[in-house]
Order: C-alpha cells, then structure tokens, then sequence
C-alpha cells in the first residue's frame, strides 16, 4: 500500500487561486498537459486529491516506444517483447514488432511532472466549472469548485478520470455507464512474460493478466460487463499462479469515447473515454491526448489562437479517433460471444508473425508516439 503522503485536517488550508490554466488531474493526461505548457510562461495550477504519484491507477504497462519518446525510460521496470494469451484450449505467443514495458507508477509521474512548470495543490474537485462571458479571451473566464476554495482560470482541463466531474449532467453512475471494471493485486515476485487470459472461467467477458515489474507481479481481472464482480476470480487466478493476493487496486475504466469538451472545459484521458476498448490500455492514450490539448492550450497562451479555436479543434482532434475507438468497442463485444472451441484454435492461428505484425503496427498508430517527437 502507498504511504498516505496527501495533507489531511488542520494542514489542509483553504485557499484561493487564480491562474492562467487549471489542470484537475495529476496523473497520466493531466501531467502530459502540464508538460507541453512549459516553457509558455503561462501560470499553471495543477490539483489532485492526493499527491503526485501517490494513488497507482493502473498495471502499469505501456509500449516501450511511449516511454521512450516522452523520456520516461528512468521509471522502466522490465520489457516484454511478447505477448503470451492463454485460452481453455491453447496458448499463444504474440512476437511484438514493438516491446510493452511495466513500470513504476510514482517514478512515472515524478518524471513527467518535472518536464512541467507549474504550482501543485493536494485538493478534491467538487464541482463543474461556470464558463465565464471571455469565450475568445485568455482572461480568467472559468471558477472550478474544490473543498479548499474556488479556483479561477483562463483555460481548465479535466483530467480526473472516469467520473469526468466537471462534465454537465448528472454523472452516470456504474454499472449503468459505459465501463469496465479491473481489479488487481500486486504480490512480490518476479516473471519473465507479458500474460494475458482469455477464460471464461474466469470472467465471462473480459479477460486475466500477470504483468511482472522487476520484483512485484501485477495480477488482475477486467470484465467488460460492470456488473460482473472481480474480486473472486482476481484472487483465484493469483492462487493458480501461485501468487498471494495481496497490495489490492482496483477502478471502473470507461470503455466508450465522449465529447472532448463541452461547457468551455477540456477533458482528457479516462474522463473523455480515452482508454481503449477492448484491452483497456488508456495511459498511452491519456498521454496522447494530454499531449494534444497541452498543444492546443500553449498556443492560446502564445496568442496564436483563442480559446474558442482551441476547444474547436481540440474537440476535432479526438472526434477525429472516434471510429477507432467505436470499431474496438465492436470487437470488445463480439469476443465474448466467440464460442470457445473456436476461441482456442484462433488464439493459436492468429500468433502468426505477419498477422502479429499487422495487426499490432495498426493498433499502436491509434495513439503513436510520432506524436510526441518535438
Ligand atoms: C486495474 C487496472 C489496471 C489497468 N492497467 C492498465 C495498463 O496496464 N495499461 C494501460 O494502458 N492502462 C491500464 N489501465 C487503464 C488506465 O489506468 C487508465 O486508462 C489511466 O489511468 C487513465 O489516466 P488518466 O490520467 O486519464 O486518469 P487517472 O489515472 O484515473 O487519474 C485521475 C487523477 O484524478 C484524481 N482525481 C480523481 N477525482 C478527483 C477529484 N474529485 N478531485 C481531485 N482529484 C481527483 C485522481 O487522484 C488521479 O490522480 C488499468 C486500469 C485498471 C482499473
């Protein structure tokens, strides 16, 4: 369990801010915000519940190029440069034309946070911001709620995950919304495969994995339905692994892409659906998109554009992603109902090199990290 480093009581003073960007969210999308607004000049305030680095959201596992191009190598744990699935009725080993790392969450984001210039509170966003009259100014022109205070800025971003809290209407609550649900347990030990499962027995739509990361193994179960309960088959695939379950996490992930913007307000990563359906991998993506926006707000601040220009085209960008992300939501669908005597022989036959290489060349370019080169 991380050592609980966020201020609680008399330490957490009120406070009132004012700032040319608010960025809510001090993880994956909010940091790669951050990091492309350096240099601007702009006044950036960024506000997570907990400390930086403090609460691991995920397993953890990125394709190597990703760390590499965001210069993150320093928080690597181990490379994989295969992908083995096991069905019922065989295994298979994916040969990567490209590597997937594990690393360390904390590392991870102490390294993003130090490639930004910005103020840091420990805060909780309570509530949507009011969009100010200044639609094409820099001017403060948006109030975030916290339960420190009120916070005015110029540009507000919501990178605070699936509850995509500063979005209008009421939140819609799992298991009724568009969400996964993963959970994970982190045993010591140590392990040389990138592992994934496909088992009915253990959940019926989704799917197991063991991710080891140099000293600890991350063992988890996503079900694609939310109302499907985790726990239980999380702990028994770790017994057949003979793993202990112990160090539990665990979050909905949302599994359908939304609107990047709305009411004046930016949203990237997991509370804009940035994560993938189908494998559930939402960090490259959240940095992708944090990235994005980050571009999108440094040019306001640079005066090459309004704010009004920046939603516009920001919201174009993501939209622009909404077929890849829909056509994955179709496959996470269609899987479940593969019987599985045909399940197993695909799993085998798909492993083919040229097929491996195809398929895994298109998936990476949804978010590639080209993207990233300065
Ligand atoms: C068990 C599990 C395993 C996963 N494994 C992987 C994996 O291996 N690879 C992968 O690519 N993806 C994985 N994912 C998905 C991935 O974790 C998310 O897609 C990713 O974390 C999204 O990043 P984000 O920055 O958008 O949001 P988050 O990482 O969820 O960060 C949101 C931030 O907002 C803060 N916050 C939330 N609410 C408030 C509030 N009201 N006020 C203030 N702060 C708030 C949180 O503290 C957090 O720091 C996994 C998910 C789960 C649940």
């Amino acid at each position: 369990m991380p050592t609980r480093a966020t201020r609680r009581g008399s330490e957490r003073q009120p406070f009132q801010a004012d700032c040319d960007v608010l960025i809510c969210g001090a993880s994956f999308a909010g940091l790669a915000v951050a990091r492309e607004l350096a240099g601007t000049g702009a006044s950036v305030l960024v506000v997570d519940r907990y400390e930086i680095g403090e609460r691991q959201t995920s397993a953890c596992a990125i394709p190597t190029p990703w760390l590499e191009a965001m210069q993150l190598m320093g928080s690597q744990r181990q490379s994989f440069d295969e992908l083995v699935i096991h069905s019922p009725r065989g295994t298979g080993r994916y040969r990567l034309p490209w590597s997937f790392s594990t690393f360390d969450y904390r590392e991870l984001c102490a390294l993003l946070a130090a490639q930004g210039r910005f103020r840091f509170e420990t805060a909780k966003v309570d509530g949507a911001a009011t969009a100010g009259p200044a639609a094409g100014g820099t001017r403060p022109a948006s109030t975030v709620h916290t339960d420190r205070g009120d916070i005015r800025a110029a540009l507000v971003v919501d990178a605070l995950g699936w509850r995509r809290v500063l979005g209008s209407g009421a939140p819609i609550q799992p298991p009724d919304a568009y969400l996964s649900r993963g959970l994970e347990v982190h045993p010591h030990g140590s392990g040389d495969d990138l592992e994934v499962w496909i088992d009915r027995d253990y959940v019926p739509a989704g799917y197991g994995w063991s991710f080891p990361a140099a000293g600890e193994v991350r063992v988890g179960v996503g079900s694609f339905d939310p109302r499907f309960h985790v726990k239980e088959p999380t702990v028994r695939l770790a017994r057949d692994l003979d793993r202990e379950a112990a160090g539990y996490q665990g979050n909905w992930i949302p599994h359908r892409i939304q609107e990047a913007t709305e009411r004046g307000i930016f949203f990237a990563g997991d509370s804009a659906g940035h994560c993938l359906p189908l494998t559930a991998e939402g960090i490259r993506t959240a940095l992708y998109f944090g990235v994005a926006c980050g571009r999108e707000l440094a040019d306001v601040i640079t005066g090459r554009q309004t704010r009004a220009a920046a939603l516009a085209r920001y919201g174009a960008f993501s939209a622009a992603h909404r077929w890849q992300f829909e056509w994955m939501l179709r496959v996470q669908r269609l899987i479940p109902r593969v019987p599985p005597r045909v399940l197993g022989p695909a799993v085998i036959a798909l492993s083919n090199r040229r097929f491996v290489r195809w398929s895994f060349d298109h998936y990476l370019a949804i978010a590639h990290p080209s993207f990233v080169a300065p």
